[in-house]
């Protein structure tokens, strides 16, 4: 199988070995821009302190539904605290926050009718307690005004709703399995512009490693409150050409009852070849020198066969899961996708998406995720031949990155890693096969 094939002319024909994408990098198209530079005319900012830009900023935590947990700062400590009480919102300053997501993608009805699932005691009892707090009859009753509105209800529609329907509403916010972890920032400290905004590569190693742990965190809650979900599907949409509704840096998790057909067929893959994710993966990506970063527990390189512009991060663990690697795997993973997102820039726009073992999986598959550059769009060719032009290649994308990582390391702005020929690419650098 030809996955990856340089012509003469330069045009890079690749194969995606896990999902069949055709993909051709032509050359000639490769001058346009890719990237979104700093508009020349980008708008001053009205600066707002406390932030209060969109219903993600740290004014309006009542504009999301409640709380299932938040994580604060106590000196060099953190703490989470769990199922807060509306009134005691603006107590604490949230670093990040993670709630349930207002417009649900697989509904919580979608679990009731096809499942007869009801959420638990606990889940019951926060509800009950949540509401009988007046604060958190206000928060529960305006977001539910707030959501019928957006469905295109009428006030008067509204008022005439019974209270029970309305309320049955709320069972999602308390009990649904769509969920974001939102972030503090808005904009940067200090920024002047509303270009300025505040993106993954903005946090420090320390509260991008703490972003992982609440989104893993939430991971592990979800399936042990909800014993029909066999996989979570885990991204961030940065910026609108990613599908962002907000500029606001956040991650949502979507849990699903199956694992869909792409993970599906990776894990027959895996079952025909253990090693399969080594081999087309980073063993592959060393041939071809698209490796450009590695620490002690992830791996990075320039993916071949992408619609769009990616990178692809892999965890070394033995484990599969995100939830059961170590705290120093889980920041060795956070570290190298942290040091991709400062090199990349907030400007571009991009999707993060994770992948691991589903949860009812006896074949392993690694932890890897994927960030895509949302900087083209597929058009009437793709749809008519099925073969995407991605306006960049691996190759140049490798190149981009690692001038931007050694200034990164230089400036110390990024933990120690090895960066482009430093690299060890020893062969088989995941150990998800071993036992
Ligand atoms: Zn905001």
């Amino acid at each position: 199988m030809m996955y990856y094939t340089i012509m003469p002319d330069g045009t890079v024909k690749q194969l995606n070995p896990f999902t069949g994408t055709e993909v051709w990098a032509v050359a000639g198209r490769r001058g346009r821009p890719v990237v979104n530079e700093a508009p020349s005319a980008a708008k001053p900012l009205a600066v707002h302190t406390p932030e209060d830009y969109c219903s993600f900023c740290a004014t309006r935590y009542f504009e999301t539904p409640p709380e299932k947990s938040r994580l604060i700062r106590k000196g060099d400590r953190w703490e989470k605290l769990d199922n807060l009480p509306a009134d005691r919102y603006f107590e604490t300053a949230a670093e990040f926050r993670r709630t349930g997501n207002m417009f649900e993608i697989v509904t919580l009805d979608y679990w009731r009718k096809n499942y007869a699932f009801k959420p638990g005691s606990a889940r019951q009892r926060w509800k009950e307690e949540y509401l009988a707090n007046p604060a958190g009859l206000k928060h529960i009753t305006d977001i539910i005004h707030y959501k019928l509105k957006n469905e295109g209800k009428t006030d008067e529609q509204i008022e005439k709703m019974p209270l029970a329907d309305k309320f049955a509403i709320a069972d999602a916010f308390f009990g649904g399995a769509h969920e974001m972890i939102i972030a503090k920032r808005h904009f940067r400290e200090g920024s002047q512009s509303e270009s300025d905004l505040f993106a993954s590569g903005d946090l420090t190693e320390e509260e991008h490693f703490w972003y992982f742990k609440l989104t893993i965190d939430a991971i592990q809650d979800i399936i042990s409150t909800n014993r029909y979900v066999r996989y979570i599907s885990v991204f961030q949409n940065w910026l609108r050409p990613a599908g962002a509704s907000f500029d606001h840096l956040h991650k949502q998790l979507v849990a699903l009852d199956e694992w869909g057909a792409s993970i599906q067929n990776q894990i027959n893959m895996v079952r025909e070849d253990p090693n399969v994710f080594n081999q087309l993966g980073p063993n592959f990506a060393a041939h071809h020198n698209l490796i450009f970063a590695e620490n002690d527990h992830a791996i990075a390189y320039a993916g071949i066969g992408h619609r769009y512009p990616t990178i692809e991060i892999y965890s070394r663990s033995h484990a599969g899961r995100p939830q059961e690697h170590t705290d120093e795997e889980i920041l060795g993973m956070s570290n190298l996708v942290r040091a991709v997102h400062a090199a990349m820039g907030e400007r571009i726009s991009c999707n993060e998406e994770w992948y691991y073992t589903p949860f009812d999986a006896v074949y392993k598959m690694p932890w890897h995720v994927l960030i895509k550059w949302r900087v083209n769009v597929p058009a009437g060719f793709e749809g008519g031949t099925g073969i995407f032009i991605n306006p960049m290649t691996p190759i140049e994308l490798r190149d981009r990155m690692v001038p931007q990582l050694y200034h990164l390391r230089d400036e110390r702005k990024i933990s120690w890693l090895r960066i482009a020929e430093e690299c060890r690419v020893d062969p088989n650098p995941l150990k998800y096969y071993l036992k």
